[in-house]
């Protein structure tokens, strides 16, 4: 998964502007039909396997792999029935959000009940990460996270699912899965009959079990898709662009550089025959945004913009999310390969599932030249100063095995401090093993000796590593990983000719406001910034007055535009326009001490302040041969 809030993205633009039963061979049978929408909501029936236990539980998800967030999916169902052969009402007992009792359930027949959609609702509890999520927009567009539509029974998890997809014959099904049958008749499930029947079709989907029917996600939409063809690999793109503003084939044409780079990073083949990339695009304001990772496709939900807005983001996440294919997919512990959808056991191993991929989604666009050895170091640069934001006297493992929990709040963390993590032991590795063996060389070697059906035991993962490599890499994940030593940077950084400066103080005109200082609040269901902090505000913003709360509305006069693409570009030009001798000035939005909001106009005149720049990284000019030969290793092909 990867996810951006549009907080950090935001204090990027401010801050750097300046800068069991037995086994049975029956199986589930679901139908979800499209066609029929009443209140946002779809209506799924279930024609369950054979059932022999008086009584039994019926689930839908409380947390799905990959998103390291409970999301409770129970919570969207609603008018749920269970009926024996003849029609009569079963007893059904809802215990929680995502478990119902059903009594009598020998002679269940039937379930049915009606879905409603993560992405617009004013539900209560978790918000769901919005690529796991599910959206039903009436004859435009349905995101079936299969997560949101169908459940499983207790003990029963392993067995085979089909479901049938009722759809009007304009849309089209993009998704990972191989369907059994598309567009077949309406009469090939028993529909109610309609008039308009003569406009539905019926998609096909069989699944072998639970796990895979939850790693299949589908998108329904107005067909734009496009195919291309990787080395063994066939991937389709589907998009939906609710304004146009970008394609499928436009997509497909900056996916494909990402995937070649891969496939030679990978060794030369890819480790799928067939992918799916399922792109949503938002054009309403968003908070945060993301995507998903599943063994034959991911899923997208991102802000709507051109394909040259976009383009560096879209290669940053498809790359991230194809590596998943490595680990958690093929490389992962036993809570993942036994994942209990409602009882979830989270591994230590954080900084390698998502650590590691995001490491790699980097790194192979610098060696295979989608971006400059400069640009890259930018990339480290700026995932030390986000990661300074987080906690850094937690050991990691710790903050990835109660990431549901106490340390929920650091899991942005494992993009930064983790792909550091994955940084370090590959500059370790080459320096080690004289530029021969790199950190991919070792996942594709955990990904032979291990793999998509045989796990590791989270507790011995270091220990196998290290007997694979060096004790040199043991000491390195005790001290840093397990450990609570800060990561050494400077040397490992240096050992590859990169001079590495924690910290230098310079002068300069600033806006006033540092990535301590601001946050983003919802205001009117609109994404605003707001000062969240007036401490170690720099003289700049002292002197406009800035208090804790207020909300920024105008600079200069002008207003603020939404957080989005257009939102960088305005804060670039009023940093440009400073200059000594002038006024800086702010609109805000301000509570009084009677809780009154009135707008407030700051002004202060603008001067050169102390500024600091964090994280400075350099290539060694004078770099010796041997440090250029774990650069060359590192960043070379
Ligand atoms: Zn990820």
């Amino acid at each position: 998964m990867l996810l951006r809030s549009v907080l950090t993205c935001a204090i990027f633009a401010i801050g750097f502007a300046a800068q069991g039963q037995s086994k049975k061979t029956s199986s589930y049978q679901y139908t979800v039909d499209l066609t029929r929408v009443a209140n946002d909501r779809v209506y799924v029936e279930l024609t369950p396997p054979a059932i022999t236990a008086p009584e039994i539980t019926f689930f839908l998800p409380k947390i799905v792999p990959g998103t390291y967030a409970i999301a409770d999916y129970g919570r969207y169902v609603t008018d749920i029935t269970a009926a024996d052969k003849k029609g009569n009402k079963l007893t059904i007992e809802k215990i929680d959000d995502n478990s119902w009792k059903i009594k009598n359930a020998t002679k269940l027949s039937k379930i049915s009940y009606w879905v409603d959609d993560s992405w617009d609702t004013n539900m209560t509890g978790p918000e769901i990460f919005w690529p796991a999520g599910t959206n039903i927009e009436e004859g435009k567009n349905f995101v079936l996270n299969t997560s949101g539509f169908f459940g499983y029974f207790e003990g029963l998890k392993e067995i085979p699912f089909q479901f049938n997809v009722v759809r009007s014959k304009d849309l089209y099904g993009t998704t990972g899965l191989i369907p059994a049958q598309t567009g077949a008749s309406p009469n090939t499930v028993k529909l109610e009959k309609s008039a308009d029947n003569k406009n539905k079709v019926v998609d096909i989907y069989k699944a072998v079990d639970y796990d895979q029917l939850v790693d299949s996600p589908l998108m329904y939409s107005k067909p734009d898709t496009a195919v291309i063809k990787v080395a063994n690999a066939e991937v389709l793109i589907g998009s939906y662009s609710p304004t146009g503003k970008v394609t499928a084939k436009q997509i497909a044409e900056s996916i494909r550089e990402v995937l070649m780079a891969q496939k030679e990073y990978l060794g030369g083949k890819l480790p799928v025959d067939k992918y799916a990339f399922i792109f949503y695009f938002t054009d309403k304001p968003v908070l945060s945004y993301g995507a998903l990772e599943h063994s034959y496709s991911s899923l997208y939900y991102m802000p709507e913009m051109t394909i040259e807005q976009m383009n560096q983001q879209l290669r940053d996440f498809a790359a991230h999310e194809f590596f998943h294919i490595v680990t958690p997919l093929t490389v992962h512990s036993e809570e993942i390969e036994n994942f209990d959808f409602n009882d979830p056991k989270m591994s230590q191993h954080l900084w390698m599932y998502e650590g590691v991929t995001e490491y790699f989604a980097g790194n192979v666009q610098v060696k295979y030249n989608l971006i400059t050895p400069e640009q890259y170091l930018q990339v480290l640069q700026e995932k030390m100063t986000t990661a300074d934001q987080f906690k850094n006297d937690v050991p990691f493992t710790d903050i990835s095995k109660f990431t549901l929990d106490k340390y929920h709040d650091q899991y942005y963390n494992v993009y930064q401090k983790g792909a550091l993590i994955g940084l370090c032991l590959d500059i370790k590795l080459r320096k080690l093993s004289g530029g021969k063996y790199g950190l991919r060389n070792l996942l594709l070697d955990l990904s032979n000796k291990y793999g998509k059906n045989k796990a590791f035991k989270d507790d011995e993962l270091f220990e196998q590593i290290t007997k694979m490599t060096y004790p040199e890499i043991g000491e390195f994940f005790n001290k840093y990983v397990k450990g609570t030593e800060k990561l050494p940077l400077e040397e490992v950084l240096n050992t590859a000719g990169i001079l590495y400066k924690e910290e230098e103080k310079y002068q300069d005109f600033s806006l006033g406001i540092g990535n301590e200082n601001i946050g983003v609040v919802p205001v009117d269901e609109k994404p605003k910034l707001q000062i969240a902090s007036t401490s170690n505000m720099n003289a700049m913003g002292q002197s406009l007055g800035f208090q804790q709360g207020d909300i920024l509305i105008k600079i200069n006069g002008e207003t603020i535009p939404d957080l989005g693409p257009e939102f960088g570009s305005f804060i670039q030009r009023h940093i440009m326009a400073m200059e000594e001798g002038k006024n800086l000035s702010y609109l805000v939005s301000r509570k009084d001490a009677n809780g009154e909001t009135k707008e407030v106009e700051l002004s202060a005149p603008i001067v050169k302040v102390d500024l600091f720049r964090k994280h400075l990284l350099d290539f060694d000019p004078e770099a010796t041969p041997e440090q250029l030969a774990v650069r060359d290793s590192w960043l070379k092909p």
